[in-house]
């Protein structure tokens, strides 16, 4: 049996896609091993989305082509939206990758492996995978995403996205519900449902309300405990999706919804559109239809012509929305995105510095925010044991996503992982909780898990 190890690089939207890939190479009869070092075939699924992305790929890139001159690896593919970006320059410059394949050709790979380089690839512009394409679950296993469309139709100056993924086509419901089941069938208990924005799903199709009618749909589906609802576009948060978001049980009261900026000339200039007065009014909707919703949203510091007073905007914005969760990221110009022609003007330790002085504002909203959660009895989906030591076992409620937000640490009782448990949380900080599962005797590891938050935190 050929050996495959397999890297996957970026967001939970490429996650999915080397799902797909590993699905199709299981079924193809490869073996897939976790030691790189053993694999006759290395896939390296690819991000190209912002600098640090792309450096990170490059160098998961230079990994296997140093293992394939030294160890097992006879083939190295390379995939994703790196190879959108650059399949040329790739080629070109690093001779020991055997194949490239893009995004929209991830179920040819066992094809592309069995021939390299002289398989002649189908591309298909509009490709999607659907319920029917093999998937090999790689998240913990009472969690998964469902990308639900691919590709973008907005033209957001910084973002290269819609060039690399192309226009938006989103599936069925009826796709998207039946993969539910299938996923459910295999024990998944929570799905994330990703896209390039999932509040435009559907449109493409002729239905702006798809996604509402899709809530109500998973709504029905036995045996899904929870699911939520990642990237948000604000203008396109509808009155019928948040009472859907509401009215159905199993959907989350959580909404991850990325804003990029608050100051109203920096978010035409960077083509989305809106004001800090705008979306302090949408919150306060959301909040009134939605009561107990946790809110997440990631802006962009040092966009061409961030100045001082626009920081201070955003800061303003920051304090008063009182988000749950929120991400920052510096902004890095992207050759064939139309901000590219602005430079980069804002010098990058200003970028990093005002990074720091939002997450430092954040922080302080979390745990207070957090701090509420002490004392009350909560659902917990137990994961498993904690990255940073065996002797904790941690978990999610419904307002932390994978990944992104933070967990609840369980330091007592008796966790089942993969079961969602009745959790009293016994203390706060600023990204995880501390609880104790409801009857029962785990040894107690305070000790080790005020370490473990230390090391994370920085604090
Ligand atoms: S909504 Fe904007 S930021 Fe998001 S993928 Fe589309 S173009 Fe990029």
């Amino acid at each position: 049996m050929t050996k495959v190890g397999f890297m996957s690089l970026g967001c939970p939207k490429n996650l999915v896609d080397s799902e797909v890939m590993l699905g199709h190479l299981r079924l193809k009869g490869y073996q897939i091993t976790p030691v790189l070092e053993d694999a006759q075939v290395l896939v390296v699924n690819t991000c190209g989305f912002i600098d640090a992305a792309k450096r990170e790929s490059v160098e998961a890139i230079l990994q296997a082509a140093a293992m394939k001159q030294q160890g097992a690896c006879e083939k190295l593919i390379v995939a994703g939206c790196l190879v959108e970006r650059y399949r040329d320059e790739l080629m070109a410059e690093m001779p020991e990758i055997d194949a490239c394949l893009g995004t929209r050709d991830i179920e040819q790979i066992a094809e592309v492996i069995g021939a390299g380089a002289a398989f002649e690839l189908n591309p298909n512009p509009d490709y999607l995978y659907t319920e029917a394409s093999p998937r090999m679950l790689t998240t913990p296993k009472a969690s998964a995403y469902l990308k639900i469309s691919e590709g973008c139709d907005h033209a957001c100056a910084f973002c290269v996205i819609p060039r690399l993924r192309g226009g938006q086509r989103s599936r069925s419901v009826e796709s998207v519900v039946a993969e539910a089941r299938n996923l459910v069938a295999q024990g998944v208990l929570e799905i994330s449902l990703v896209a390039q924005d999932t509040t435009d799903y559907g449109r493409d199709f002729g239905d702006p309300d798809a996604l509402e009618k899709l809530v109500r749909a998973l709504g029905k589906v036995a045996g899904l405990r929870w699911f939520r609802i990642h990237y948000a576009y604000p203008n396109r948060l509808t009155d019928g999706l948040l009472h859907a978001l509401a009215e159905t049980p199993n959907c989350t009261r959580y909404l991850d919804m990325p804003l990029q900026h608050a100051d109203a000339s920096l978010l035409k200039a960077m083509a989305r559109g809106g004001s800090r007065a705008q979306f302090l009014k949408l919150l306060e909707k959301v909040r009134r239809i939605v009561p107990g919703i946790a809110l997440r949203s990631n802006f962009i510091v040092g966009f061409p012509g961030e100045d001082e007073a626009a920081f201070a905007e955003l800061k303003a914005f920051v304090q008063e929305a009182r988000f749950d969760h929120v991400g920052i990221f510096t902004y890095s110009p992207e050759e064939g995105t139309s901000a590219y022609a602005l430079g980069d003007p804002v010098p990058q330790r200003t970028k990093e510095a005002r990074k720091r002085r939002l997450l430092e504002l954040q922080q302080k909203i979390a745990r207070a925010k957090n701090q509420a959660f002490v004392g009350r009895t909560i659902d917990v989906l137990v994961e498993g044991a904690h990255e940073e030591t065996d002797l904790i076992v941690k978990g999610r409620h419904q307002g932390q996503a994978p990944d992104i937000d933070g967990n609840v640490l369980l330091v007592d009782g008796t966790p089942q992982v993969n079961t969602i448990q009745q959790v009293r949380i016994v203390k706060a900080h600023a990204y995880d909780l501390i609880g104790e599962v409801e009857a029962g005797g785990l040894e107690s590891s305070t000790a080790a898990y005020e370490a473990a938050v230390r090391a994370r935190s920085g604090i």
